[in-house]
């Protein structure tokens, strides 16, 4: 398993790297015990980092945290994310793209019609 920490969260991201990976596992239905196993922390600061994730997406359970970082498109959120490439990696994958590779995609499309445009 990648360690989710050994790369830094993209400016803007509501989330750090830890918190997301958290989400992540809340997401894929692992207890606190094994994902303060996998992240080599105590039960104790599983529940601090639930209560950051709570915080930051205004959301009052770690299942609602979940919902609402699906709608906002974080929790595919990956290192590399924010190019068009990594849209289609999302695509490649069959998930939803987040919102970093959504912004960048779009840039990447007015950039095109931009340059069409001036030619
Ligand atoms: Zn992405």
């Amino acid at each position: 398993m990648t360690a989710v920490t050994d790369w830094k969260p993209v400016e803007g991201s509501p989330l750090t790297a830890r918190q997301l990976d958290m989400l992540r596992r809340i997401a894929a239905g692992q207890s606190w015990r094994q994902i303060g196993d996998a992240l080599g922390i105590t039960i104790g600061g599983v529940g601090s980092i639930n209560k950051q994730i709570l915080m930051k997406l205004g959301a009052a359970s770690a299942a609602q945290a979940v919902d609402v970082a699906h709608r906002r498109r974080l929790i595919t959120e990956r290192p590399g994310c924010g190019d068009r490439a990594a849209y289609m990696r999302h695509w490649r994958r069959k998930e939803p793209a987040c919102w970093r590779c959504l912004a960048g995609n779009a840039a990447a499309e007015a950039e095109r019609r931009a340059s069409k445009n001036a030619a």
